[in-house]
């Protein structure tokens, strides 16, 4: 049993052998009638003492977070630890960062990084793995922008499941933070207003889907919602996530200062304080004994945290990995195909790209991410894989002693200039760090969100004097959300977004830019030409409105041109797209409809394309968005191969929330249906369908 002995079975262990059900439940009931206020508490309490608290500081995650053993009747302890960019502990498998596995657009990928990172936090000692992040990124200056996957509900609602299915074969998924938490530097203090059907349209779905899809865990964000701390919001943790949603696994806090008032706490449906007793452990236990919160509430959330805790005790000695499994080949490997597919191309004048090899005599690598190891912020989520190969390092990987190969960091410009004057061609890798975005770190001071989403200005003034001296120059970004780009990008011909790569991003980057693999990923959000276009955002903000509109919702119902637009990607090669039909005859509210359309890989290279289904709802009398994602496939062509997708959409997915009938509704009317390679009307295909009253 996890983490602990005890002598004999235990009455625990008796109840692991208990078919999940009634007879279990039952079960459950028993043993919290042989524990004592005391021990019921616990289980609902972290258990970090003051030398791990003091060690935090220095070495956060050093080992999983504790809460909840009980030795007398066998229970183990909940074992916490953090994701996203891979397990917290030790030296994990470093994956690229969620927002570049966003632009993978592939479950499939997503559900085997979360399958790894489930093995690799077993293997550590942990059971529940805080990374299933789907906040949803209602501004780029987000400062953790980088762990969630995007700005789209639909796609933040599959790739979510999709970890939670991989990390749930070995350990408990906990998704986070729940909700509507996307400032970083002031998480402490705002309150987000929202009304409901934007709450239940845009903010919670992805999380209803992670529920249906079984999720153990959620974790509380620190934030208010309308007026209450979300710790204490029984509205979300009691009314909708367990009365609606039908979730029966337990509510974390997030750490330290999520729950502000034990009994709020409870009674807003919060079943376990993390990491220490603060406002939980003797503080709530006395406050039953005085009468102010009833034992029963306390009764429920322990049932909640032992029907997981039973739930997931048979993978612990079933799935017996060892430490062999962590960081090893085969998950470095894994980390190195999420990191090919990933990479954007977001610009190719003239074919600049891909290099060939055979053509070239010296390349000059500047830039100060050229050779560093950039994998994402410093933290909670910060992983320390046992190496990082940095984009120099796979250059040299892939061009070997065919090619002379000279890098520098650029703070010098004029060496700058001298270097890429002397060579055919220029890699300028540039973009964002730990320092420009993060989870807010005061001491040193480091994270928090952006406000300017530019670039640093030496990095500008390095591209453009660069730029100057070689017209040759593909410019990599690296960063966790989008950067804007106007004031330099017209003058270099090439540009991609690599995201922070993870462990393998310098080879998938070479492998990139030298033409082994054809770029195939596609932006999860919207890539502003300013600041200007977005809604509004600011970090220091006590209270906030968050309306229906954000992303590409808001560039397109403003008539705004971005960047780039969501779901943007080009590639070595050229999609096609006809055919487009749905093939339902007549669709009621209870219906799935069925859209085929064909895709042909029309270049000359092989490749992977994301093929986009958006909904538009110009009929509607109410205001919607002008287009909704409403599904994707990712498939891959050969040269001249053409495919016929199928893609399966329930009705009900159509529907808007009524908030004064305080349901969902599908209108009859007329939908627009557009397929194609990016929300770009010009890249899509179009049609229309119809949906019938009942
Ligand atoms: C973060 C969570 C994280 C937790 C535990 C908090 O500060 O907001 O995302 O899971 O710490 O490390």
């Amino acid at each position: 049993m996890g983490g602990m002995k005890t002598a004999g079975a235990s009455a625990f262990d008796a109840l692991v052998a208990t078919e999940a059900g009634p007879a279990r439940e039952a079960g459950i009931d028993a043993l919290i009638a042989q524990m004592t206020l005391k021990e019921k508490v616990a289980q609902l309490t972290g258990s970090q003492g003051l030398f791990d608290l003091a060690i935090m500081p220095f070495r956060y995650n050093y080992k999983p977070f504790t809460a909840g053993a009980n030795r007398r009747l066998g229970i183990p302890p909940l074992r916490f630890t953090d994701g996203p960019r891979g397990v917290a502990l030790h030296h994990s498998t470093c994956f690229p960062v969620p927002m570049a596995r966003g632009a993978t657009f592939d479950v499939e990928l997503e559900e085997r990084v979360g399958e790894a990172m489930g093995v690799e936090a077993r293997a550590q000692g942990a059971d529940l793995l805080g990374s299933v992040c789907i906040n949803l990124l209602r501004h780029p200056g987000w400062g953790r922008a980088q762990e969630t996957f995007g700005e789209d509900p639909h796609h933040l609602g599959e790739m979510g499941v999709a970890q939670v299915r991989g990390l749930q074969r070995h350990v408990m998924a906990c998704v986070k933070h729940f909700a509507c938490n996307s400032i970083e530097e002031s998480r402490f203090k705002v309150d987000v207003r929202v009304d409901e059907r934007t709450l239940r349209e845009v903010y919670l779905p992805h999380f209803k889907k992670c529920i249906d899809a079984g999720a153990a865990c959620v974790m509380s964000a620190y934030n208010q919602v309308n007026g209450e701390w979300c710790g204490h919001h029984a509205e979300l943790q009691r009314k909708i996530l367990r009365d609606e949603w039908g979730f029966d696994g337990y509510v974390i806090s997030d750490f330290v200062f999520c729950v502000r008032d034990g009994v709020a706490g409870i009674e807003g449906g919060l079943d376990v304080e993390m990491p220490f007793p603060w406002r939980y452990g003797r503080r709530l236990r006395k406050r039953v004994e005085r009468g102010e919160v009833s034992e029963a509430l306390i009764d429920g959330a322990v049932r909640n945290v032992l029907r997981q805790k039973l739930r997931f005790a048979p993978l612990e000695p079933a799935t017996g990995v060892g430490r062999a499994r962590v960081a090893c080949g085969e998950h470095v490997e894994l980390a190195r195909e999420v990191a090919r597919k990933s990479i954007v191309l977001l610009k190719n004048e003239s074919d600049v790209l891909p290099l060939d090899v055979t053509q070239l005599r010296r390349v000059a690598v500047l830039g100060p991410l050229a050779d560093v190891p950039n994998i994402g912020d410093r933290g909670s989520s910060r992983v320390r894989p046992p190496r990082v190969v940095t984009a120099l390092q796979g250059i040299k990987g892939v061009v070997g002693d065919r090619v002379e190969v000279h890098s520098d960091r650029g703070g010098n410009l004029a060496r700058a200039r001298k270097l890429a004057r002397e060579a055919d061609v220029v890699v300028l890798v540039v973009g964002l760090g730990a320092v420009e975005e993060g989870e807010y770190i005061p001491f040193p001071r480091m994270g928090g969100d952006r406000m300017d989403l530019d670039l640093p200005r030496a990095q500008r003034e390095l591209i453009e004097a660069v730029a100057e001296e070689n017209s040759r120059c593909a410019v990599v970004l690296e960063g966790g959300s989008a950067i804007t780009v106007r004031s330099w990008v017209d003058r270099v011909p090439a540009l991609l977004m690599a995201w922070y790569p993870g462990m393998e991003g310098g080879r998938a980057i070479a492998e990139i830019l030298f033409g082994a693999v054809s770029p195939s990923g596609k932006l999860p959000l919207t890539f502003p030409r300013s600041g200007e276009q977005e809604v509004p955002f600011d970090k220091t903000a006590s209270r906030v409105t968050y309306g229906y509109d954000h992303g590409y919702r808001h560039f397109d119902r403003q008539g705004l041109e971005p960047e780039f637009p969501f779901g943007f990607g080009l590639s070595y090669t050229r999609y096609a797209y006809d055919e487009l039909a749905v093939r339902t005859a007549s669709l009621g509210a209870e219906d799935t409809l069925r859209i085929e359309v064909r895709v042909t890989n029309a270049g000359e290279w092989a490749g992977e394309e994301v093929a986009q289904l958006y909904i538009g709802f110009d009929d509607s009398v109410i205001q919607r968005a002008p287009r909704e994602l409403k599904g994707f496939q990712r498939v891959r062509l050969d040269p001249g191969e053409s495919r016929q997708l199928h893609f399966e959409l329930p009705v009900s997915e159509l529907a808007h929330y009524d908030a004064a009938a305080q349901g969902w509704c599908v209108e009859p009317m007329t939908y627009g249906l557009y397929v194609g390679g990016s929300s770009d009307p010009s890249d899509l295909l179009a049609s229309s369908f119809r949906i019938a009253t009942d």
